[in-house]
């Protein structure tokens, strides 16, 4: 009998821990340690934030989107110990044959002086839904969107965020009084998939008028004047404040010995395995660089995104349940990643591509589209539908689409 420990139950820690439930004997125990008891989809906070959905439409218990010989531990993660092969979560030990750990990103806003509870920020659900309500009273003025340092959850989240907003003033008739503007530390959007994707991100959001600042390094906020600070030189002034935070992994990598000198968690690219052979990490809290990105002088690493994690669940999982079983355990992380681009109007684009291809990340966009929104909507429904629904419609109808438009569809 072995007991596999899963640390976090988001997008990683639910799919391991499914896959592992379908493949191994019921003898084997598995233990999934969260510290929410309610599970929201990230991507639709979009949504929140410009009324197409509210906060009980994308949320769900955890337990429903987990299958039932899975032991959940509502609790905090405190501590690591893969010497001892033990962790602790709110003072009580777990032993464990193997550990995943899946923790993603913490939101740091601490980390800029000046942000203070007045700012606004889609990276939450509370903050999607109370920006919702700012956006309704907005009448005219500067909106600015600040992603305020890398690396960051979901690399076209924010350029999403703008056009939505863009979208939302159009839909009212605000757009001539209303000036939104995105800034960001990178050189272009999404640097990760080249200038060439780069370029056709830059011209959607030229079209809708949202000024696209590059090489913008966020030092500090003035809420009082409403001011900020970039580069050390630059100022800008807003009449309405909304930040990507700076994001940092949990306290309890920190002060493991799993974390690197930037407090993530180095992993093995193909098999997510970490310095312990029995411990691998998962989605966003891991450090996994790409070949041939640079940024300026380091490398640029995988985006810390839901379909990464995903896919790295599944292999995991699967290594494993084979290493259980005494079998081959040569299952391969690939990068092979997409993104539904939402862009205002029920339209979004289609961003696809091999993230470890040589000599650097082979990506591309598909020109916007309602398909591409469609799939989108339909992905989030199978998502939170309850774990015995899944394999059921929507998972047919995500294949059969995929398939009807050549774009194969990976759950
Ligand atoms: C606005 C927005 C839009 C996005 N859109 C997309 C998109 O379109 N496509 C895409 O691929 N990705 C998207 N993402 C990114 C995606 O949500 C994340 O990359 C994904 O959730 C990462 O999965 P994960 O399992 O690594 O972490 P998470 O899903 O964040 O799960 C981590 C879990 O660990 C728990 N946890 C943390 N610390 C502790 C602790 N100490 N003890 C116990 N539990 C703990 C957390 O509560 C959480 O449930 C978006 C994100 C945002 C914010």
């Amino acid at each position: 009998m072995k007991t596999i420990i899963i640390l976090g139950g988001g997008v990683g820690g639910i799919v391991t821990a499914n896959e592992l439930s379908s493949h191994l004997s019921v003898e084997h125990k598995i233990i999934l340690i969260e510290k929410n008891k309610e599970h929201t989809f990230a991507p639709s906070y979009l949504w929140l934030m410009n009324g197409d959905r509210n906060k009980k439409q994308i949320s769900v218990t955890l337990k429903s989107l987990l299958k039932k010989n899975i032991e959940v531990v509502n609790a905090t993660v405190n501590e690591i110990v893969p010497a001892e092969q033990k962790v602790k979560a709110c003072e009580k030990e777990y032993h464990y044959d193997f550990l995943v750990v899946a923790l993603g990103a913490d939101l740091a806003p601490e980390k800029i002086p000046g942000l203070d509870d007045s700012i606004h920020t889609f990276y939450t659900l509370e903050g999607a839904a109370k920006l919702h309500e700012e956006l309704k009273n907005f009448s005219s003025g500067k909106v600015a969107v600040v992603i305020s340092s890398m690396p960051y959850k979901c690399p076209g989240a924010p350029h999403e965020g703008a056009m939505l907003i863009e979208d939302f003033f159009t839909a009212k008739g605000l757009r001539k009084k209303v000036e939104i503007s995105l800034f960001t530390p990178e050189p272009q959007p999404l640097p990760v998939a080249g200038p060439e994707l780069g370029n056709a991100v830059k011209n959607i959001l030229d079209k809708k008028g949202i000024l696209f600042h590059p090489s913008m390094q966020l030092n500090s906020v003035d809420t009082k004047s409403k001011q900020l600070f970039f580069n050390g030189k630059d100022t800008y002034e807003y009449d309405l404040l909304i930040v990507i935070p700076p994001h940092q992994a949990p306290v309890a990598i920190g002060k493991s010995d799993l974390a690197n000198a930037n407090g993530w968690i180095d992993v093995n690219p193909a098999s997510l395995q970490t310095k312990y052979e029995n411990v691998f990490a998962i989605g966003d809290i891991t450090s996994i660089p790409l070949p041939g990105r640079w940024i300026p002088d380091k490398p640029m690493m995988l985006p810390k995104a839901g379909v990464f994690a995903h896919l790295q669940a599944d292999v995991v999982a699967k290594n494993i349940t084979n290493k259980i079983k005494g079998e081959k355990a040569d299952e391969k992380f690939c990068a092979d990643g997409y993104c539904m681009l939402e862009a205002g109007e029920d339209l979004a684009g289609f961003a696809y591509g091999d993230f470890f291809g040589e000599p650097h990340p082979q990506v591309y966009l598909k020109k916007v589209a309602r398909k591409w929104h469609i799939g989108k909507v339909l992905f989030e429904k199978w998502w939170l539908s309850p774990v015995g629904f899944k394999k059921v419609f929507y998972k047919d109808l995500l294949l059969a689409g995929g398939t009807l438009i050549g774009v194969p569809v990976k759950l």
